[in-house]
């Protein structure tokens, strides 16, 4: 089956007790039992929920995996992953991606003495050389967050699997429509389903993909065990997202496109990060294992001045100032002081992220509006 007839088919059966074609919301908290375990299979909705459960067979069939977890936050899908870890573990992560994912690892995870080694994963020979006995995990992040940085799944998944240790892709940058990290090795997909996924800027929740039944069970467990699971309307929300998620793709990255080539000729931009242009570092790579290119894009203007910088920020008008991205509405964002305030300075520039770099998530709006407003606002 074609990707778009799945994303529309994607767990979604009739309501058995009704026939309804959307999925209810179930907005129970416990299922009444005819004995004591006696039951039709859901007891207590943090382990079970029709409509997560619903959701969570979509989330495997846009992925190509076997497996979907739901969770409340893409944060908290992340933490699941690493709740698979013990004391002493390492993990192996990009040195560049999400500023949320760097502050739960140093700040929470190294608290229990699991190691995290951040390396530029853009370069195998940097993960490779960073393997130890102890790496039980490699995090991977590509496209990155914010700088559009793009690595080898399938290579650094030859890398993990000699290492006795997991790969897990946190593939929200690119949606399962672009890119299936399954499908090139890896273990685990993880998504930030508040982004592309929902594609409406009103929900926030996480999902795990997997393929192995044993792994499955191990999430699973932490899922329930642990709690961070999202409720029915979150559920029901996502669900409705997934049904567009080809079309609103299609159109973000058409106008991703027109958006970052008008950007590099535009004579006040100075660098545009957009892993579509033949002559970026990961285009070959992003060619061969992404179908297109998406809709986010960062950019420096030649006048890095605090002042200049900011005012640009404020200057638009459809690009609303917001942190987030994935919604059908476009937005602009200062990563150094929003998304990414929470990595050290220091660590920012070390893996070149400037002060003055300007993150766009570029929405299904008409692309020559978008334009004539980022083009009134850089002046
Ligand atoms: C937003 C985001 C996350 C975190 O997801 P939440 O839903 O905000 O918890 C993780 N990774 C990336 C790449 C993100 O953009």
């Amino acid at each position: 089956m074609k990707l778009a007839t799945k994303i529309i088919h994607a767990g979604a059966e009739p309501d058995p007790s009704t026939g309804a074609i959307m999925t209810p919301i179930y907005q129970t908290s416990t299922y009444v039992q005819e004995a004591p375990g006696v039951n039709k299979g859901y007891e207590y909705a943090r382990s079970q929920n029709p409509t997560r459960k619903a959701l969570e067979d979509a989330y495997a069939i846009i992925e190509n995996a076997r497996y979907g977890l739901a969770f409340s936050s893409g944060v908290a899908a992340t933490d699941s992953v690493i709740k698979l870890l013990n004391p002493g573990d390492e993990v192996i992560a990009a040195s560049d991606m999400y500023g949320g994912s760097y502050r739960l690892f140093t700040k929470v995870w190294e608290r229990y003495n699991i190691k995290f080694i951040f390396v530029d994963t853009t370069n195998p020979a940097n993960v490779q050389a960073a393997v130890t006995t102890n790496t039980k995990l490699i995090w991977l992040e590509t496209p990155t967050n914010p700088l559009m940085n793009i690595t080898d799944i399938e290579t650094i998944a030859v890398i993990a699997k000699s290492a006795n240790a997991l790969l897990c892709v946190d593939n929200t940058f690119a949606s399962p429509y672009l890119q299936n990290p399954i499908d090139l090795g890896a273990d685990i997909v993880m998504h930030s389903a508040t982004k592309y996924l929902g594609g409406h800027s009103d929900v926030i929740q996480g999902c795990l993909m997997m393929n192995d039944a044993a792994l499955r069970e191990k999430l699973y467990f932490i899922q329930k065990s642990c709690g961070a699971v999202p409720g029915p309307m979150d559920c029901f929300l996502v669900l409705r997202g997934i049904k567009t998620l080809h079309v609103r793709m299609r159109q973000h990255c058409e106008n991703g496109e027109k958006i970052a080539h008008w950007l590099r000729k535009h004579p006040k931009v100075a660098k545009v990060y957009w892993p579509g242009f033949e002559d970026s570092a990961g285009y070959a790579i992003a060619k061969k294992q992404m179908r297109g290119f998406g809709g986010m894009i960062s950019f420096e203007l030649k006048d890095e001045s605090e002042k200049e910088v900011k005012r640009v920020l404020s200057a638009t008008h459809l690009f609303s100032l917001a942190e987030s991205l994935g919604g059908v509405e476009s937005l602009i964002n200062h990563p150094a002081s929003m998304t990414h305030a929470s990595i050290p300075k220091e660590e920012r520039i070390k893996n070149g992220l400037s002060e003055g770099l300007i993150r766009l998530s570029v929405g299904i709006e008409d692309a020559d509006d978008l334009i004539a407003d980022l083009n009134k606002a850089i002046g």
